[in-house]
């Protein structure tokens, strides 16, 4: 057994059950709030950039709309971020399909072409 035990909030040595990880309920809050904030506030900003991604896709790429090409610099210009997506898919010809929920987008020509999508029923599976 080990008796050297101390709280993950404050560091303070615990005395009591053999498997207390904090001293009180004080310590055992303060320390999942802190670890659940610090989790939240990184998923809220990846959240936050799918989510303008996704609207800039649907604002380019109408209901009646399946696909469009468009100048990669003119999604950036409205703030679409490349680096984030929901996942990923590979299709016919080496196209990499990058998903941002039921939309797609894919680098066409010498990659200054964006291939833009839209999934309206089920999604490629997840690789
Ligand atoms: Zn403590």
């Amino acid at each position: 057994m080990n008796n050297n035990r101390t709280c993950q909030q404050c560091g303070y040595t615990i005395r009591g059950r053999s498997d207390k990880r904090f001293c009180d309920d004080t310590c055992r809050n303060k320390y999942h709030n802190r670890v659940n904030t610090t989790d939240d506030h990184l998923i809220r900003q990846v959240n936050s950039v799918l989510k303008r991604n996704r609207r800039i896709l649907k604002s380019i790429c109408p209901d009646d709309m399946e696909y469009l090409n468009c100048e990669k610099n003119g999604l950036a210009v409205k703030g679409f971020q490349f680096g984030y997506h929901t996942h990923g898919y590979s299709g016919e010809k080496g196209m990499y399909y990058h998903f941002c929920y039921e939309f797609s987008y894919a680098f066409i020509g010498e990659g200054d072409q964006v291939m833009v999508r839209r999934h309206p029923k089920i999604l490629p599976s997840l690789e």
